[in-house]
């Protein structure tokens, strides 16, 4: 039986000393949240947001426009935030109703304020190995991995999902610590051969079963980033968790690790943000 890689815990270990280092600074950090429309997901984890920033101490203010806002009207409202001294990170909430062009939103925060790290300039940094704001969810993920002692040098790395929010910068991150990483999509050839290579298998695409038992080698680490649902509504990941538990050595569950994870990372970046802004 795997150890079940428990990132709830993490994460409130992690809320506890961003909210400890944050009471030491002369101002509290502020983070900007900005949900355009009506999507009930997006709602669930700008609310969650909220909660965090309250537990962390953290001012947050949110943004709730309708789902007529315009590209422009949305641009403005990032430029005045980008202008605020008591705010320190901007997130606009994905996905954007159609017709507003995602790129250009992000594009249009500042850098220094890009507490989800999806600024072209973070992800840049990231690339070349400078300092920047790093993607809240593989951040999760890699500290899920320092945290048990996982250490990815030498070993073999499969990503299956090749998105800039949570594959590539994935594995960049692997590969900066020294892992061989293969990168999968949905053009892949033989997944199952290449993922029962991996030594450690991270599941980021957002398909129930894309991961099931044979795929796996015996004692590989397996990180399930995906946030499902099952044909009874109920949340679920990529991996066949019930089988592949009794396979691999350590593995993620869903709900209740990379999740938490990705929101307590956001808080960590929001800390950063105000530090290096108070500076
Ligand atoms: P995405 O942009 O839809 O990317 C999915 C990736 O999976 C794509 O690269 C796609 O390949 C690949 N793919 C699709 N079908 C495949 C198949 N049959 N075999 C192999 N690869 C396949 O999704 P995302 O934003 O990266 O999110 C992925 C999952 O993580 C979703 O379930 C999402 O809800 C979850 N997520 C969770 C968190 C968290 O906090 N836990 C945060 C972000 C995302 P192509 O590029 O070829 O299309």
């Amino acid at each position: 039986m795997a150890t079940i890689l428990d990132g709830k815990a993490l994460a409130a270990k992690i809320k506890a000393q961003v909210k400890e280092e944050a009471a030491t600074l002369p101002r509290i950090p502020g983070l900007a949240v900005i949900i355009v429309g009506n999507n009930p997901a997006s709602r669930v984890y700008v609310n969650s947001k909220r909660k965090d920033c309250e537990e962390c101490g953290f001012l947050s203010e949110e943004f709730a426009l309708p789902e007529e806002t315009t590209e422009a009207e949305l641009i403005a409202l990032i430029q005045e935030l980008n202008g605020r001294d008591d705010i320190d990170g901007i997130l606009c909430q994905l996905p954007l109703p159609n017709g507003i062009n995602e790129e250009a939103v992000l594009m249009a925060i500042d850098p220094n304020k890009d507490v989800d790290g999806f600024h072209p300039m973070n992800a840049g940094a990231l690339f070349v190995g400078k300092d920047g704001f790093l993607p809240c969810t593989p951040y999760g993920v890699m500290e899920i991995l320092d945290e048990y002692g996982i250490d990815p040098k030498g070993k073999t790395c499969v990503v299956i999902g090749r998105s800039n929010i949570v594959g590539k910068p994935m594995s960049i991150m692997l590969l900066q610590r020294h892992g061989t990483v293969t990168i999968c999509h949905s053009r892949t050839q033989n997944l199952t051969e290449v993922c029962r290579g991996a030594d450690i298998l991270v599941a980021a695409v957002g398909k129930n079963h894309t991961v099931t038992k044979d795929m796996v080698k015996p004692g590989a680490v397996v990180i399930d980033v995906a946030m499902n649902r099952n044909d009874e509504g109920k949340l679920c990941g990529d991996v066949d968790f019930d089988d592949v538990k009794d396979i691999a050595s350590a593995i993620t569950p869903v709900p209740g690790s990379v999740g938490p994870m990705t929101r307590a990372m956001l808080m960590k970046n929001t800390l950063l943000a105000a530090k290096k802004h108070q500076a």
